[in-house]
């Protein structure tokens, strides 16, 4: 075992604490971690925890360590890992180069159980993190190691199904909601040539949308705007964090088009009345596979695409939590590890 420190929720509180990492594994590599996004589902996490919990899933570093078998990684490189540490690799999702969709479920970077001791993962709210190599990316030199961070995330989310629904030159693409994923869905539908919409409980965020790319706003609040937009969108990525009714959201949604609801997992009610009508489909995603995760590191570095970010010293990260839960953020969060040193 090695150790480490990092920030543990008990009882919703985080706290300072040592932490245990693995000794590596021959296909291990130790990251010093520098940057690590705050997620809204580290919100949720640290609230509903009945166990300590180490939260964060979205994080930059530098490798410090490699185990014996690895080749593609060598001390000092910098590198990225996302919300998935581990799959079964076998199975027809993985071999897909679909890990996130592990038919026996991926390894999550925190709260998950590994796949060889079965112990629970502990994330990236900590200055080291042990991860099997196949996980981590190599970070394209150029990026800002603190915007992208939630890349990882956030950014790779609302990749996958940009890219699954075709959008590009040509298509049409509403984003709902402007926080971590929305901000980034935005910047990527824009710079794969898309026509991009913003849709924003209120007008205040046109300027905000302006400069992410965006071409238009509409204004979900404002019945005028929402029935003009009626059946214009070939995909209209949903990214709202609270339950909604979808039904305004698929009346956007052009013939044959697709509502990507991301932002809120759970049971919806839909009435198919809403798909019927202009043959809609409701769709959902999250995370990614290896292959989709390079691509999309690749595509930033070639468009300098990274989040907007706020960077905070990691002691601070409970103000930062109360903030995003305010919605609060602009538009995300990445704690800064180094004052854990
Ligand atoms: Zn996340
Ligand atoms: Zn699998």
């Amino acid at each position: 075992m090695r150790t480490t420190t990092g920030w543990q929720a008990v009882g919703g509180e985080l706290r300072r604490a040592p932490l245990e990492r693995r000794a590596l594994r021959p296909d291990d590599l130790a990251i010093r971690v520098d940057y690590c996004g705050v997620c809204h589902t580290d919100l949720h996490a640290i609230r509903s925890a009945d166990a300590p919990l180490v939260p964060g899933h979205e994080f930059t570093g530098v490798v410090t360590e490699t185990g014996p078998e690895v080749t593609g990684f060598a001390i000092g490189d910098p590198v990225a890992v996302g919300n998935i540490v581990d799959s079964c690799g076998a199975c027809a999702m993985c071999l897909a180069g679909q890990e996130n969709f592990c038919h026996e479920f991926p390894t999550l970077t925190y709260g998950g159980t590994d796949r060889h001791d079965g112990s629970t993962t502990l994330g990236a709210y900590s200055r080291e993190y042990v991860v099997r190599d196949r996980f981590a990316y190599p970070l394209p030199r150029g990026l800002d190691p603190a915007g992208a961070a939630p890349l990882l995330c956030a950014g790779i989310t609302v990749w996958e199904p940009l890219r699954a629904l075709g959008a590009g030159p040509g298509s049409r693409v509403a984003v709902a909601g402007l926080g971590g994923l929305g901000h980034l869905a935005v910047k990527f539908a824009v710079a794969l040539g898309a026509e991009t919409t913003v849709i924003s409980r209120s007008a205040d965020k046109a300027a905000d949308a302006r400069l992410l790319g965006a071409h238009d706003l509409i204004v979900s609040t404002g019945a005028e705007g929402m029935a003009g937009a009626r059946e214009k969108f070939d995909v209209v990525i949903d990214t709202i964090s609270a339950p909604h009714d979808l039904g305004p959201y698929l009346r956007l949604v052009a013939m044959d088009g697709t509502l990507s609801h991301l932002g809120h997992l759970g049971p919806v009610t839909v009435n198919t009345l809403d798909l019927l009508v202009g043959r809609k489909k409701l769709s959902s995603a999250g995370s990614g596979g290896r292959p989709a995760t390079a691509a999309m590191l690749a595509f930033c570095a070639a468009h300098g695409i990274t989040a907007d970010v706020e960077v905070l010293p990691s002691a601070r990260v409970t103000g930062a939590l109360e903030r995003l839960d305010r919605g609060d953020v602009h538009h995300r969060f990445v704690l800064d590890l180094s004052d854990l040193d």
